[in-house]
């Protein structure tokens, strides 16, 4: 195939609840979903990131001004024979790994459409992995109370993994509280986001006691070495998310004992070729995967699904129901959650699902068509072209 045209929509989706990071809380989803078309068919993904370079150093500006001005005009006239070409051709742009991974992932979806098959067949998915264990992740809560109070709730609705997000001074405590009021049988693990540094490792040596899945992403966002000191000296297994941007990294930090874990996000790691390698690689190596969420809508969702149906997502994602973050979600029918706790993976061809028109016209606040003709230089007016 050759893309002929790109559509770029900015969507806002307002979230049920605002939700809070050790880097932030947010009221609104906001998101670029690209829509790549050639020879009639239409391939579908989104950007994970963010309004500020605070959990990754990609904005919607980063990822806009990359995919128009620099990994665009690199396949527009291209031959595309397989999806995975697309990551070989972007090889030489370093970083931007979201960027490449939104038009990645939408070829990915272009591919599956026009083969008439579910996306997870044309990744190698493991049949029989029709419905995804998930989990749900709940942001910091002002109080202790209000976060038994979330579990209670997202316990009532099927979930059987609590991710709970802490930072210091609201971690031991509430942890323990949540051990104490939900029992052993609720999976319980905690994401940090980067929010510690070496000097508390006698603080999380106090959570080995509370048979936590995992403890995510304690140290910086960019170490490795650190984060195999601290796997030394706590019991709670280290699982690695922003740290892990490339196999290279995948493999250094398994063979350094920086983690036992891996979360996979696809759009944190350039999309869905560098994912797989990512995955197959932590599988012969004995460490188990999971897919993480970054709230996308359900294109997102879809596209990591179909991802968690590789053998060696063994532990329940974060791809949680349409409805845990979305009043309304972009595709209907919106993902909802099973009495088992888990998601079903659609069955039909790509992602299985597409953005319901009238939705994306109501939330879409920006819509652009990208085609070979469209200007590759984007400067602030007045700026020298070769700025
Ligand atoms: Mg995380």
């Amino acid at each position: 195939m050759k893309i002929e045209r790109v559509h770029l929509d900015f969507v806002e989706l307002p979230l049920t609840d605002p939700f809070e990071t050790s880097v932030g809380v947010s009221t609104v989803k906001q998101a670029w979903l690209l829509t790549v078309l050639a020879d009639g068919v239409h391939g579908y993904a989104e950007s994970v990131a963010d309004p500020d370079p605070h959990w990754n150093e990609e904005t919607h500006a980063t990822v806009y001004f990359a995919l128009k001005n620099h990994l665009l005009p690199r396949l527009w006239g291209r031959e595309i024979e397989k999806p995975e070409d697309v990551a070989q051709v972007l090889g030489p742009i370093r970083a931007n790994f979201m960027a490449k991974a939104t038009i990645e992932m939408a070829v990915w979806d272009w591919f599956a459409r026009a083969q008439e098959v579910p996306l997870w067949k044309l990744l190698g998915g493991d049949p029989a992995k029709t419905r995804i264990p998930v989990g749900v992740s709940i942001g910091i809560q002002p109080t202790t109370k209000d976060l038994l109070q979330a579990a209670d709730q997202f316990i009532r609705l099927g979930y059987r993994r609590l991710k709970v997000k802490i930072k210091p001074g609201l971690d031991v405590e509430r942890l323990t509280a949540l051990r104490q009021h939900v029992g052993p049988s609720i999976k319980i693990m905690a994401d940090a986001n980067s929010a510690y540094r070496l000097e508390d490792i006698p603080n999380l040596q106090t959570l080995d006691d509370l048979d936590l899945m995992m403890l995510e992403q304690p140290l910086s966002h960019d170490d490795l070495i650190d984060h195999a000191t601290l796997a030394r000296a706590i019991k709670t297994p280290v699982c690695l998310d922003e740290a892990i941007r490339t196999p290279d990294d995948a493999r250094k930090a398994i063979d350094i004992g920086a983690c036992r874990i891996i979360n996979i996000k696809v759009g944190r790691v350039g999309g869905h070729t560098m994912a797989r390698v990512i995955h197959t690689m932590a599988e012969e190596r004995g460490v188990p995967v999971w897919c993480g969420g970054m709230q996308e809508t359900g294109i997102g969702r879809a596209h990591n699904l179909h991802m968690s149906t590789m053998t060696n997502f063994r532990l329940p994602g974060d791809t949680s129901a349409s409805d845990r973050y979305f009043l309304e979600d972009l595709v209907d029918p919106p993902f909802t959650l099973n009495a088992d706790g888990s998601l079903t993976v659609p069955d039909g061809p790509g992602i299985g699902v597409t953005p319901q028109p009238k939705r994306l016209a109501q939330y879409s606040s920006f819509h652009q068509e990208l085609t070979d003709q469209s200007p590759v230089i984007l400067v602030p007016h007045g700026m020298p072209a070769s700025f």
